[in-house]
């Protein structure tokens, strides 16, 4: 329902986006949402009148399939198409047409520095100034539709918004560090459930593990976060297609743990009303991976999600894995990649998809074995098992190793993308 001009505002209280990720539409637009428009911008709210996206429509906004998107985590990432576009581009970097640039500090191969953008930063005020329109015209005659709208933003401010990422830990027992890259597919956008704490290697290179041990979670635990998350979500909970297992190493917590929390959240979530094919995401470690029985992969086959885990593999080569200070060695690495392979071709509703680092200083024999792996591979699973180069956080000019992952792209039998490590 649009409702004319108020203020020269236009106020759309519902439309409706395409269920799925259209991954070829500009801009990214999919499920329901409220829109407001004024001259110079466009404003987009979740089912709960949350702000969600920004975008320019003034000449000084950089590109007009470009926007802000402010996530779950309350965190505000400006998605960017590059300075090249087409087939060369961002898409064959990462797999989709936007770089998520990220107000914190992450591994990013393209520094774009949103925040000293004039031009981008403007949108902020443009915000602030729609919250106080919103406010001042919140008494006068309108739609009831148009003024419950106006309500639930402005209930809505800033403070409300930070809390209830904070509630959002809360639930789910600290902020998530990282999301697996196929998350990408959903734009990021998941319902996150921690199924087990910790990981099993606290390898030296990584900066999103956490201090824990290794353990799993409770039955009880689990159950009481899905309430729980149930009644955090609430109207915009029909906008979620997808739900990740928590946090770095689920296939270790084990076959009943995960498929309980898998068919609990199905079900309390209602996926089922709204979609024929939800996404499932976890991670694994080479270890739960090469441990984990066929019953595992039959029952997460069977389940009506289609599921990606994703497993640090990071190098084949000896020397390399010393470096990083992951606790492997090299022919676990190449049984979990041989493994990855078998599973993507036995299981349809499964795709196992596998990260290796790159980055200045590692060993010439790491890029030789790791490009030897990819060229050699026997791949009889169609364009399945993603392979992400991640590029380690501390080293320098990242732009520098395009050309090296364009090798490794042309030598690979999977298709290659690179990892941009984000928080929820
Ligand atoms: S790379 Fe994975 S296993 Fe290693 S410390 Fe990080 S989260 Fe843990």
């Amino acid at each position: 329902m649009i409702f004319p001009p108020l203020h020269n505002l236009l106020i759309s209280v519902e439309k409706q986006g395409p269920g799925i990720i259209q991954k070829d539409t500009f801009p990214l637009r999919y499920g329901k949402y409220s829109e407001i428009k004024t001259s110079e911008y466009e404003f987009r709210f979740n089912l709960n009148g949350e702000i969600k996206f920004i975008r320019g429509l003034n000449v000084n906004w950089p590109h007009p399939a470009e926007q802000l998107k402010r996530t779950d985590g309350n965190d505000w990432v400006y998605y960017t198409v590059g300075d090249r576009s087409g087939e060369h581009g961002i898409v064959s970097w990462l797999g989709e047409y936007y770089l998520p640039c990220l107000p914190y500090p992450s591994n990013p191969i393209w520094e774009v520095n949103y925040l000293s953008n004039p031009s981008i930063m403007n949108a902020f005020a443009a915000w602030s100034q729609l919250y106080g329109s919103l406010y001042g015209c919140r008494e006068e005659r309108l739609h009831a539709r148009a003024r419950g709208l106006i309500s639930l933003i402005l209930d809505n401010h800033d403070g409300v918004l930070h809390k209830r990422s904070t509630r959002l830990n809360e639930i789910i027992g600290g902020r998530l560090s990282v999301l697996p890259p196929d998350t990408r597919h959903v734009d990021y956008e998941i319902i996150p459930l921690t199924v087990a704490d910790g990981c099993l290697y606290h390898c030296k290179f990584c900066c999103v593990k956490s201090a824990h041990q290794f353990q799993p979670r409770t039955g009880n635990d689990i159950i009481q976060q899905i309430r729980e998350l149930k009644l955090f979500y609430g109207r915009n909970l029909e906008n979620y297609n997808a739900l990740f297992l928590g946090n770095h190493d689920v296939l270790e917590a084990g076959d009943e743990l995960i498929f309980m929390a898998a068919s609990k959240a199905y079900e309390d979530f209602e996926f089922e009303a709204r979609t024929k094919n939800p996404f499932l995401f976890l991670f694994g470690s080479v270890d739960s991976f090469l441990t984990s029985k066929n019953k595992l992969f039959e029952k997460l086959n069977h389940l009506p999600y289609y599921t990606y885990i994703n497993i640090g593999l990071e190098s084949v080569d000896k020397s390399t894995l010393k470096m990083i200070g992951k606790p492997l060695v090299e022919s676990k690495v190449r049984e979990a990649f041989n493994k990855m392979i078998e599973i993507n071709a036995d299981y349809k509703n499964i795709e196992v998809t596998a990260n290796f680092v790159i980055g200045e200083g590692l060993p010439a024999e790491h890029y030789h074995s790791l490009k030897a792996l990819l060229r050699d591979a026997t791949v009889i699973s169609g364009g399945k098992g993603s392979i992400y180069l991640s590029p380690l956080k501390d080293s320098p000019k990242k732009r520098e190793l395009l050309p090296l992952v364009n090798e490794i792209k042309e030598q690979s039998k999977l298709p290659v993308y690179i990892y941009l490590i984000q928080r929820l």
